[in-house]
């Protein structure tokens, strides 16, 4: 928790419902450990999605499809979301929930399946242009994907990075990050100052769930 947890609890308890069907689907995904969007984030993106009005979403780190199916629901009804995972046992129930009836708008939802940097590669040869990308997988990959987002990223449009303060281990020294948490730090730390130095992209960091950044392509 990076913010003080009644203030968190509060602003919660102001969210509007999830429909009964995400309801079951983000406590199911709670129950089995899996690093869904925070109610606090699901806020967030329910905001952004609201004022950028998206037609093309690209999602990295699709899970059990927790957040496509949410960014599915609040999205306009032309949009279409491309989202990859490369891990079988989330693959398995991904494929599932994608195409569980019960979720009105799956149909906008394309699953790739394989690791992200050769997906983001053959998005980027096939000339794809998203105007919204949600980061959400492996911290230590961001630097490494950069810049085929930014080539996949059209001007105009929103890249959204979740889980930047790691519960606000990034703000800590070096030295008193353990060991095996300290690659994950280093690479965060360039991977925010890249985006918040970039000339291409307005930044901006909140201390939003595990940290949010958000950057316009300009
Ligand atoms: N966005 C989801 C949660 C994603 S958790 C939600 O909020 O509902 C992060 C996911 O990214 C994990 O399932 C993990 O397997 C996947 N992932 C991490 N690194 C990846 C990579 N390099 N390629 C593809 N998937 C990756
Ligand atoms: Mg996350």
């Amino acid at each position: 928790m990076i913010v003080n947890e009644r203030i968190t609890d509060y602003i919660n308890s102001l969210a509007k419902e999830l429909t009964p069907e995400l309801r079951a689907l983000e406590r199911e995904a709670l129950r089995n450990h899996v690093p869904i969007i925070k109610k606090e984030t699901q806020g967030l993106l329910r905001f952004l999605l609201c004022m950028q009005q998206p037609k093309r979403i690209l999602e990295v780190g699709t899970a059990i499809g927790f957040s496509a199916l949410f960014m599915s629901e609040y999205s306009q009804k032309d949009c279409r979301i491309t989202t990859i995972e490369k891990v079988e046992m989330r693959l398995v129930e991904a494929r599932k929930n994608l195409s569980d009836p019960r979720f009105a708008s799956r149909d906008k939802i394309r699953l790739c399946e394989g690791e992200a940097l050769e997906i983001l590669k053959e998005l980027v040869q096939e000339q794809r242009q998203f105007d919204f990308i949600f980061l959400d997988a492996a911290k230590a990959q961001y630097m490494a994907f950069l810049p085929e987002l930014m080539k996949l990223l059209e001007v105009g449009g929103i890249l959204v990075t979740d889980n930047v303060l790691q519960d606000g281990m990034v703000t800590n020294s070096r030295y008193s990050v353990i060991r095996r948490d300290r690659t994950i730090h280093t690479r965060m730390r360039e991977y925010l100052y890249t985006i918040t130095h970039h000339e291409k992209l307005e930044t901006v960091i909140l201390p939003v769930g595990d940290g949010v950044a958000i950057s316009k392509r300009q």
